[in-house]
């Protein structure tokens, strides 16, 4: 099918869906509003193709089982994001990792990508280095980078890298 489908993951609060709101829409909103589960669509070409790029952002660590195994059955790819800022967000992407890995089986063929979010700020306020971020991807076996909703530093590359994951697979 033309329909490429992207599932971002990630704790609550680490930029989830200012990611995709500056990517979609490439606005960035200081507030905090937590989501429900959005779909965003967007129409792109691929291959020569048009295809439609369908990029869900759930509600992170809080999302119900059910749904979280029914995000992974249909998703494409993935991204999983924690905030530089927070430890604990890195540490609750893990069990998301083992669904995935659980419920797809060859992970290997499948584009997953780690990102350190909020890249932006200051020195002091990091938790998670790039070094750190990065060896977690790498014993993961999955690519990495670091993003910033806020400045727009990375987040044009981010989606367009998984695109690119997608088409060399
Ligand atoms: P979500 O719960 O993962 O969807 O997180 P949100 O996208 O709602 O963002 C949570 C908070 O972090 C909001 O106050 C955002 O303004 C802020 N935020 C998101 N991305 C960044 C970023 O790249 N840098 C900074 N400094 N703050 C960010
Ligand atoms: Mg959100």
């Amino acid at each position: 099918s033309n329909d490429y489908r992207v599932v971002v993951f990630g704790a609550g609060g680490v930029g989830k869906s200012s990611l995709v709101l500056r990517f979609i829409k490439g606005t960035f909103r200081e507030s905090y509003i937590p989501t429900i589960e959005d779909t965003y669509r967007q129409v792109i070409s691929c291959n020569k193709n048009i295809c439609t790029l369908q990029i869900t952002d759930t509600t992170g660590s809080h999302q119900f089982p059910a749904m979280q195994r029914l995000s992974i059955s249909k998703g494409h790819a993935f991204i999983l994001v924690y905030s530089v800022c927070s430890k604990q967000s890195l540490e609750e992407l893990r069990p998301i990792w083992a669904l995935i890995k659980e419920l797809k089986g060859d992970v290997n063929s499948i584009p997953v990508m780690l990102v350190g979010n909020k890249c932006d700020e200051s020195t002091e306020l990091r938790e998670v280095s790039q070094i750190e971020g990065q060896a977690q991807a790498t014993s993961w076996s999955i690519s990495f980078m670091e993003t910033s909703a806020k400045t727009n530093h990375n987040v044009t590359e981010l989606f367009q890298e998984l695109l690119n994951m997608e088409k060399t697979r």
